[in-house]
């Protein structure tokens, strides 16, 4: 997959050269094409912003800047605007965007950008979160690593079917030599080799986790009977 990026700041995204996404990177199964808007811009000072009409603080990044930008893209493919007021990123909204070819991310500073060219050229808004960062660069990164994951070659396909999310749960805990450390043992049923147990034992730990930290992903899942019992005794012993 292409990624172009329109930024300020494109030195940022050197910071993806390493580890698994490195490897995707130098394998060319995902491609970073970094765009500097600034080098847009007709100004002889090379300035991108500016003051936004109606008053208020801060600068906004012009509209026909992040345009000419933007149409020296050749295959541009989807354009997403990372934004604080956009749709919050899930895992559903990454399994769509990691069917395309190309897509264009655009990453706001300051006070934000012209609504005018988002109109034009943004084909949707998304966020990662409920609070506001200093520039849509690390939203970029964020989203660009979370899509990477689902790129045929970047990981082995069993680590993303058993991650957090990918069955609706949250993951059950993780554990590896030694077997003890600081007098805590690993958990008996891991040392077992019985796969059924192991299998339940981690069902059971990651209905407890998502019920004591997102219990509101809960609500949206198909449970057994034992996920019920097991949900049951554990609002009892919460007294919830
Ligand atoms: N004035 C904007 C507002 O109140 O919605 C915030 C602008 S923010 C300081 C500058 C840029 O950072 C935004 O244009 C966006 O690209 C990026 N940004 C900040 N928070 C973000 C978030 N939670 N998700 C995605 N992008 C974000």
């Amino acid at each position: 997959m292409k990624f172009n990026i329109l930024t300020l700041f494109p030195e940022m995204f050197d910071s993806l050269n390493y580890s698994i996404l490195g490897r995707a990177i130098d394998k060319n199964i995902i491609n970073i094409n970094t765009i500097n808007i600034r080098d847009f811009s007709e100004d002889k000072h090379k300035k991108v912003d500016d003051t936004p009409y109606g008053g208020g603080a801060g600068m906004v990044i012009r509209a026909d800047v992040v345009y000419n930008a933007y149409c020296s893209i050749k295959a541009p493919g989807k354009v997403i605007y990372m934004s604080p007021r956009g749709k919050k990123l899930s895992n559903s909204i990454i399994k769509d965007v990691v069917k395309e070819k190309n897509i264009t991310i655009l990453c706001g500073h300051y006070e934000g950008i012209d609504e005018r060219v988002i109109e034009e050229i943004v084909d949707e808004e998304i966020s990662i979160g409920d609070y506001v960062l200093t520039g849509g660069e690390l939203p970029a990164m964020v989203f660009i690593d979370a899509i990477s994951r689902y790129i045929d070659g970047v990981i082995n396909k069993q680590s993303v079917e058993e991650e957090s999310f990918s069955n609706g749960l949250l993951e059950y805990p993780q554990y590896t030599r030694p077997e003890i450390f600081l007098n805590k043992k690993v958990p008996e049923v891991l040392l077992s080799g019985h796969h059924r147990n192991i299998e339940d034992w981690r069902r059971k730990e990651s209905l407890k986790i998502t019920f004591l930290n997102r219990p509101d992903l809960i609500q949206n899942l198909v449970l057994s009977d034992d996920d019920i019992k097991y949900l049951e005794d554990l609002r009892n012993t919460n007294k919830i």
